[in-house]
């Protein structure tokens, strides 16, 4: 007995809507949009849904519908004939119906649609008969024959495009929309054929037949190859399915008088507020969204007069129905719509996707229109979308010099903002192939769903065919990929590995810029920089532009909300203006190891590890403690006022000294030494294992001058700064505690240096003396650390690579693999794993606090700058992050996202 399931078909038309908004996780995403469009009384042609569950069902039962849908469905049809005056299969006057999926979350492009279902031969010719237009029904008819046959039959779909390239070379016709209706016939009996040859089966004569046939396509398709990788790609849930919608056909294919076309109720490149998009006059819905033809604008920049000019009546419909729209979704919207003899239909609304500038200014300004509140604003927006509005550009002086020079290959569509330069990939494979070598444009006449692990692979996408709602430009916004579509002057010549240019010829492998901001194309490779957000914000370029005031505030209402400090890791003055400027409230982490290789301290920090006696090593540290102390003075005045943790020393001592027999020598000379004795101190040095190895607190306890160094000099750089009346707030930190004992006596030496120095400076400054956790031993005896430290940082990159006992310096070994193959959901270095290493932090937070209730615990690892660890470390009640520089607006986003999800 199978068990029993809910309604199965919900219908829509005539100004109501048996389903409703929210139920996109039964009806699918458009099924939910049309059913609302409908009850809201916008002009939506009827038909009905058939649920996800019927999909989930038929895939579970092995290809079965459940037993009740055929009678669902007769019913729901014969309320459409009711609806529309017509009946389906009728010869003089047919009722057509369109068959479309759509699952809960929008995969665009990956699954199947049929249109113009109801017709064959002898219907077409009734249907003439009795008045309709020859060409219009012959139209209608190709067109279904092509689709059912490549979706439903899978008969090959280049069969039918040079069957139609044939049609139009004869005809002498610049595009379909231009064949008579004999030739539209004639290349309709050559599908029929093809199909006859190289389908499943032959093309169903019964309009029943083909409906169901379309209907089992589209369920179908849930499960193809290629949508299946999308929600890999993408993290979506296996467990749904597709929705099926039927729709009575409108005809933007009907004569000069009909379009079809696809509209953004804000821009969606842009985030600007006007209506956006695109349209085919005399086509079907089909040819916007496969960028065959290049649409025209609907309202173009340049003055012409675009859809308002040619349909009037239609375009104020459709300003005042995306109006009505986003009032209602308080949503940015990507509609589809058609017209029919002037009258405007619609045929689809969903939110719509957008670049991460379009993201920022859309969410900011909608809150600012009072559509949405601030919280609102904040939750809709992803960190990794604000980081594209960090993007890079080409410096605009360079771009100029090298257009001058001839380099300006092409315009086409900006799709996806940002510039990026790169070796040319001519197919997805290729693209993936080489992306391993350094970055690599895909260039192609359009992309497909097969091209998507190639567009990953990619810096930035270039077709020369399409619009901004083709597959190439939806993918790359996206992505966050910089993308150029429609570069019509590019010919790609796949076979010949090559990419024309009027005369020019490049070559797989040759260098290509785009700017996917402006659309041009150029020659060789400019080097992208940083973006108009970097430049206002880090740079001070004065600037008020729209996407510099959303990103300002945005960033701004974060504040307001989050509860988490944001610090940075920065380890010289200009990493820490940076920081600033980007919100930073202190440094987490400033390493100093990096201080000791500039080329006037390396040869003082060998002296350090190669001197014969302790005078000598004395010595050279009383040279090093000045250089360092005026790296300390540098930060502390850069982050004035501010926290900044300076980590004393942390990697192994041997990678100070130099490796190879003749660099042995030259160092050897320089010191005065035989090669032997520096040889053998480098031999002795040499780790096995480093990272587990001499490091850390460890170099501290047993060659203490260097700590006792760093101490002092970070006292004396705060000395100097307050003898200047500037606010330094130094913390130092002790990296790679595992147990009690090297916590205690570090912190006693360092405290003792920090009192001495300070009482000859006469100062009173607290100084906080802390630790990183880093060391699993760290986190499971936490409370014992904290006796002895003022504040915990997780080290959370070393504690990973502890934890899982995987070296940071070689998975990338094999981290592929396991990614690949799900052995792991994700890179535990990039985003935390909490059911291990996040348990650890869980521990050491709990025993922590127990036995120091005031202390600070913050995280310094690169999850830092991760979202979703972030909102982790927000569970944990953690009182900062600290990330790289560049990740700090990042990181205010996402702790401000994290305090209001956990409310
Ligand atoms: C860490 O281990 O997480 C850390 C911040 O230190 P480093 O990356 O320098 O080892
Ligand atoms: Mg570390």
């Amino acid at each position: 007995m199978t068990e029993s399931i809910g309604k199965q078909v919900y219908s829509f038309g005539g100004g109501s809507a048996e389903g409703r908004s929210d139920q996109k996780e039964l009806l699918g995403g458009k099924g939910a949009g049309l059913a609302e469009m409908s009850g809201l009384g916008l002009p939506v042609p009827p038909g009905f849904t058939i649920t996800t569950e019927v999909c989930v069902r038929y895939h579970r039962d092995g290809g079965r519908y459940p037993d009740s849908l055929e009678a669902e469905f007769e019913a729901a049809l014969a309320k459409v004939e009711a609806l529309e005056g017509k009946k389906f299969g009728d010869p003089r006057e047919p009722m057509l119906l369109s068959v479309r999926s759509g699952g809960p979350v929008s995969m665009p492009g990956m699954m199947d649609t049929v249109l113009n279902l109801g017709l064959n031969e002898r219907i077409v010719e009734d249907w003439i008969g009795a008045g309709a237009e020859p060409r219009f029904a012959r139209d209608c008819f190709r067109r279904l024959v092509a689709m059912y046959g490549d979706v439903v039959l899978g008969a090959p779909h280049d069969g039918f495009e040079r069957a139609l390239a044939a049609a139009r070379e004869r005809e002498g016709a610049a595009s379909d929309s231009e064949l008579s209706a004999d030739a539209l016939a004639a290349v309709t009996r050559e599908f029929l054929d093809l199909i006859a040859s190289r389908g499943r089966a032959p093309f169903p004569t019964d309009p029943r037949a083909q409906l169901w046939g379309a209907v089992q396509a589209v369920v179908e398709s849930w499960n193809n190859r290629r949508a299946r990788e999308y929600r890999r790609l993408h993290g979506l849930t296996e467990h749904s399915g597709t929705g099926v919608n039927v729709q009575t056909m409108v005809f933007g294919n009907r004569g000069p008088d009909c379009a079809t076309g696809v509209a953004f109720t804000r821009d969606p490149a842009t985030g600007e507020r006007r209506v956006y998009g695109e349209y085919l006059r005399n086509a079907q819905g089909e040819d916007v969204v496969a960028g065959i033809r290049t649409p025209h604008s609907i309202a173009p920049t340049d003055g012409s007069p675009g859809l308002g000019g040619d349909f009037p009546e239609a375009y104020a419909e459709l300003e005042r129905i995306c109006d009505v729209l986003e009032r209602h979704r308080r949503e940015m919207q990507d509609v589809e719509f058609t017209i029919e003899h002037g009258h405007l239909y619609m045929l689809q609304t969903r939110s719509g996707k957008r670049t991460g500038l379009a993201a920022v200014r859309i969410a900011v300004e909608m809150a600012a229109e009072g559509l949405i509140d601030r919280r609102e604003a904040l939750l809709r927006v992803e960190g990794e979308q604000l980081v594209q509005m960090l993007a890079p550009v080409f410096d605009p002086r360079e771009k100029e010099a090298a257009i001058a020079a001839g380099a300006l290959l092409a315009r086409g569509l900006a799709a996806g903002p940002g510039a990026a330069s790169g070796r040319i990939a001519l197919t997805a494979e290729r693209a993936e192939a080489m992306a391993a070598q350094g970055p690599v444009l895909l260039v192609r006449d359009e992309t497909s769903p097969e091209d998507i692990v190639g567009m990953h692979a990619s810096a930035g996408i270039l077709t020369s065919r399409g619009g901004m709602t083709s597959h190439a430009a939806v993918v790359a916004r996206g992505l966050g990929k910089p993308c150029i579509v429609g570069a019509g002057a590019l010919a790609v010549d796949e076979a010949a590995g090559a990419l024309r240019v009027g005369e020019r010829v490049f070559r797989e492998g040759d260098e290509l810029s785009i700017d996917g901001t402006s659309g041009e194309v150029l020659a060789g490779a400019l080097a992208p920089r940083s973006s108009e957000v970097l430049q206002a914000i880090v740079g001070g370029a004065a600037d008020d532009s729209p996407p510099v005031v959303a990103f300002r505030r945005l960033v701004e209402w974060s504040d307001g909300e989050r509860r988490m400090g944001v610090r940075a890791n920065a380890d010289t003055p200009h990493d820490a203006r940076v920081a600033r400027a980007l919100g930073a409230q202190g440094i987490g982490l400033c390493r100093t190891e990096h201080m000791f290789f500039e080329e006037d301290r390396l040869p003082w920090m060998r002296q350090v590890i190669l001197a014969r006696d302790e005078a000598q090593r004395a010595a050279a540290l009383a040279r090093l403690r000045p250089v360092q102390q005026a790296d300390f003075e540098g930060i502390f005045e850069a982050m004035d006022g501010l926290p900044v943790t300076v980590r004393l020393l942390d990697p192994p001592l041997h990678e100070f000294l130099p490796h190879g027999d003749k660099a042995v020598r030259q160092l050897a000379a320089q010191m005065g030494l035989e090669p032997e004795v520096v040889a053998a101190k480098a031999e002795s040095l040499s780790e096995f294992n480093p990272m587990l190895g001499h490091r850390g607190c460890r170099l501290g306890l047993t060659t203490p001058e260097i700590y006792d160094m760093q101490v002092e000099a970070i006292v004396g750089a705060a000395g100097a700064l307050a003898a200047r009346g500037l606010s330094p707030r130094p913390e130092i930190m002790v990296p790679l505690v595992g147990t009690e004992e090297e916590m205690q006596r570090l912190r006693a030496r360092a405290a003792a240096i920090v009192d001495r120095v300070l009482a000859e400076a006469g100062l009173e400054l607290p100084i906080p003396i802390g630790t990183m956790i880093e060391v699993p031993r760290a986190a499971l005896v936490a409370d014992r650390i904290a006796r002895h430290a003022d504040f915990f940082s997780f080290g959370t990159n070393d504690l990973t690579q502890m934890t899982y006992g995987f070296s940071r310096d070689d998975v990338a070994r094999f981290l592929p693999d396991y990614l690949e193959d799900g052995i792991l959901p994700h890179d535990p270095f990039e985003r935390l794993d909490r059911d291990g290493v996040g348990r650890l932090v869980e521990i050491a937070c709990e025993l922590g606090r127990e036995a120091r209730p005031d202390l600070k615990i913050g995280i310094c690892g690169e999850h830092g700058g991760d979202p979703s660890s972030i909102e982790f470390f927000e569970s944990c009640a953690l009182d900062y992050v600290s990330c790289s520089p560049y990740r700090v607006p990042v990181a205010r986003l996402a702790a401000a996202r994290a305090r209001l999800r956990s409310a």
